[in-house]
């Protein structure tokens, strides 16, 4: 076992999945099988699946599904190689001892970066506690008490040019170590080494699993920047963390609601009054990656930002993109208070909590805002707004909640229910009536247009062949002949792999003959100036795109399969036999998809 993928198997052979499994939940035997009321939704009669010969389960109601591992990543909130390290544990085999030298390494050194910021905080928190120093006065005069400070482990930085620095060498750490960590810099004058954070009051960055993997540092001045983060390192990367996730994961209860903030005092002040299930982002916007994150231990969001307009702004950002990640939004309205922190001083926990519970549903807080942006008194700019606002409405599908929002528009815009009812109509006919003249050649126009983006990916990867040696030597390692849908361009691919000129091929030097007019306009019309040619990463970008099209292509083909079979599963349950082997051809399915995502992470 020299590699993580022995350990793999020899992990996933030790821990049967039916008593891994029923660690967790109670299984009945059902034939050589077993079944259960699935962990992961709501039932009454048992759809979840295990196939012991296969070591897989799926539960049809829900359609998780997957092996021993995806089990555990998905029950404990755990990323894949904790899930490893967790069913090692269960059987006794030692990971660590049983990687690869590379990945070894990276592990140790990433262990020896939190040793540093572990050191450093309490460091940091050792300072602040003398009491003598103006973190400590500011923190108090914030109002936070000390088992506050306490349990997030805040410190202060000394106005010193060196003391961390001479602390944590005199700690056995090396001076290179300390630079990547980014906690000492570099001086391009005198080449002497400085430490970063000065004078500010310190708030230790902790990943889900409470490690300390960066800093927050907060100036006690008017000097600038207000808020000082690590830079991204090995272990920290400012757009896939939340600050106090650690935390909240604790605090989520059966709502499974999740509070947004946009700063570290915010946070820390709801958290003393009471209110733990809070995360903040880490100075920069929502990202995709920080909404996935959340999605592994939350449905709802409440966003509590800034009330000015880059608040409000920000919020508006923040609902699509908790949106695009299948997450309820809501969004508070502090009123005339900067922010939560201020509004919690002033109001106390059971006014806040009411806040909470009263959070506007996304789509009203979108409709607020687009009032309020117009001018109320002009009746043009009412009616656009209306028109706005039906859009929004358009999506709604509950007949009641419908209902509700056109009643909310009439009472603002003072006209009548049934005038907007109308509108809204003439708006969803027009969306309908599209679909349905459309509908006869649909399928026909939804084939035309993937072929149409996919050969425009290719056409652009087949032109930056031509240019550019580093490609030809990049792409065919990633994309074999096979991935290019298109004739002509699969004829380019091949005609500039076997082409002997150096440096740039352009249309001349093709076979021209075997190409129509039309194609070859096409391929010179192919705009690729904005593209640095040697540059590796640049010239993956397109891969990937490519590569990652094609792999949802694959994964929506599968999901039609898998949904075909599905529906033959309820047609035959009285038929075992059949249905078992229907059962295996899902999880078989279930599987493929699975390997296809996570394929997928990787362009
Ligand atoms: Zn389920």
């Amino acid at each position: 076992m020299n590699d993580l993928k022995d350990v793999i198997e020899e992990v996933k052979i030790r821990n049967d999945i039916s008593e891994v499994i029923s660690d967790y939940i109670q299984i009945r035997p059902s034939g050589s099988n077993y079944k259960a009321l699935c962990p992961f939704h709501n039932e009454k009669t048992p759809s979840f699946h295990i196939s012991t010969a296969k070591q897989i389960y799926k539960c049809f109601g829900c359609g998780e599904g997957g092996d021993v591992i995806s089990f555990i990543m998905k029950v404990e909130n755990l990323d894949f190689m904790d899930a490893v390290k967790f069913l090692a544990n269960r059987c006794g085999i030692q990971v660590n001892t049983n990687i690869d030298e590379e990945t070894k390494k990276k592990l140790e050194k990433t262990k020896r970066f939190q040793e540093i910021h572990v050191v450093a905080a309490r460091f940091f928190y050792t300072n602040l506690m003398q009491k003598n120093n103006p973190g400590y006065k500011y923190l108090i005069k914030r109002g936070l008490d000390e088992k506050t400070i306490k349990s997030f482990g805040l410190g202060y930085s000394m106005d010193s040019w060196e003391a961390l620095k001479n602390y944590l060498l005199s700690s056995g750490f090396t001076i290179e170590e300390l630079k990547e960590c980014g906690l000492v810099g570099q001086s391009k004058k005198n080449n002497n080494f400085y430490d970063k954070f000065r004078n500010r009051v310190m708030f230790p960055i902790f990943d889900y699993k409470g490690n300390v993997i960066g800093f927050g540092g907060r100036v006690l001045d008017d000097s600038l920047p207000k808020y000082l983060n690590s830079e991204d390192t090995l272990i920290f990367n400012k757009r896939y963390n939340l600050y106090g996730l650690n935390f909240a994961r604790k605090y989520m209860g059966n709502s499974r609601t999740l509070i947004l903030v946009e700063g570290y005092m915010d946070l820390i002040s709801l958290y003393q009054y009471g209110i733990k299930n809070v995360v903040a982002t880490l100075g920069t916007a929502l990202t995709d990656a920080q909404a996935q994150l959340i999605k592994k231990f939350a449905d709802n969001v409440v966003l509590s930002y800034d009330s000015d307009q880059a608040g409000l702004n920000a919020s508006l950002r923040a609902i699509k993109i908790l949106e695009g990640a299948k997450l309820k939004a809501r969004v508070l309205d502090l009123g005339k208070s900067k922010d939560p922190d201020e509004f919690v001083r002033a109001n106390g926990l059971d006014k806040m909590m009411k806040k909470i519970e009263g959070a506007s549903e996304a789509v009203k807080f979108k409709i607020d805002t687009l009032y309020r942006a117009c001018d109320q008194s002009n009746q043009e700019e009412v009616i656009e707004f209306l028109q706005k606002a039906v859009n929004i409405l358009n999506y709604i599908e509950s007949p009641i909640e419908l209902d509700f929002y056109i009643k909310y528009l009439s009472k603002l815009t003072k006209i009548a229910p049934e005038v907007i009812r109308s509108e809204l109509k003439i708006s969803r006919n027009q969306k309908t009536s599209k679909e349905n003249f459309k509908k006869p050649e649909f399928k026909k126009l939804k084939k035309e247009k993937i072929e149409k983006e996919n050969t425009f990916i290719e056409i652009n990867l087949v032109k930056l062949m031509m240019i550019s040696e580093k490609a030809r030597e990049i792409v065919p390692l990633k994309v074999g002949i096979e991935e290019i849908i298109d004739e002509n361009n699969k004829k380019v691919y091949s005609e500039v792999l076997t082409s002997n000129k150096m440096g740039m091929i352009t249309i001349k030097d093709l076979n021209t003959d075997i190409f129509g007019v039309d194609y070859l306009r096409k391929l010179d019309a192919v705009d690729l100036s904005n593209i640095d040619f040697n540059d590796v990463h640049e010239i993956n970008k397109i891969i990937n795109r490519l590569l990652k099209f094609n792999s949802e292509e694959k994964i929506k083909k599968l999901s039609k399969e898998q949904k075909v079979l599905e529906d033959r599963r309820r047609t035959i349950k009285d038929n075992k036999k059949e249905a078992e082997e229907v059962d295996l051809e899902i999880m078989k399915i279930a599987l493929e998809i699975v390997s296809e995502n996570k394929k997928m992470k990787s362009f």
